[in-house]
């Protein structure tokens, strides 16, 4: 799909990038009709910034930038490494949580610690292990040795996320798959 670029980890890496060179989120084609021509077409606002406690400075709003097809008609947009498509929370936040259920913390721990409603925390936990079969066929491909973790989901996601972090792996399945 490569809806999400391999650079820009940060939010503050995005924002600085946009207001520089904001062409590097041009897509090579239309995702839709093919045509390798798109045009800066704007922005829209993401309230990207979760890490703030009340009163904090936020980076909100976020700008993505929006390249309009001449062939189709129709917009389109990538995302920095920092963001996930159509979630709420970034890859950190998410990763920072899985990584606590797969050690074995509880739902209401997990959930506790990191300040976010219980059903969202089962719903990002249940989202990879759902995903770990489909998931792990790509990354075992690239990464052999994942191998070694046989059908322990927890085993290949703790192995995984030692290798690098979420926002890079879900970059790179990204370009394969329709992630999340
Ligand atoms: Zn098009």
């Amino acid at each position: 799909m490569h809806r999400i670029l391999s650079s820009n980890p940060s939010l503050l890496h995005h924002i600085f990038q946009i207001a520089h060179s904001p062409e590097v989120y041009r897509p090579e084609q239309c995702p839709r009709c093919g045509l390798a021509c798109l045009w800066l077409h704007g922005s829209y606002d993401r309230k990207a910034d979760r890490s703030c406690a009340d009163g904090e400075t936020s980076l909100n709003h976020v700008p993505v930038c929006r390249f309009y097809c001449g062939g189709c008609g129709r917009t389109c947009s990538r995302l920095p490494l920092a963001l996930a498509p159509r979630r709420w929370y970034d890859w950190e936040v998410q990763q920072r949580v899985l990584e606590w259920l797969l050690a074995e913390l509880s739902l209401r721990k997990a959930s506790e610690c990191a300040r976010l409603d219980r059903r969202t925390v089962r719903r990002w936990r249940d989202w990879l292990r759902a995903q770990t079969t489909l998931f792990s066929f790509h990354l075992r491909e690239r990464f052999p040795d994942l191998g070694r973790t046989g059908d322990d989901w927890k085993a290949f996601w703790r192995a995984c996320l030692d290798l690098m972090p979420l926002r890079e792996v879900m970059e790179m399945l990204d370009r394969k798959l329709d992630v999340p």
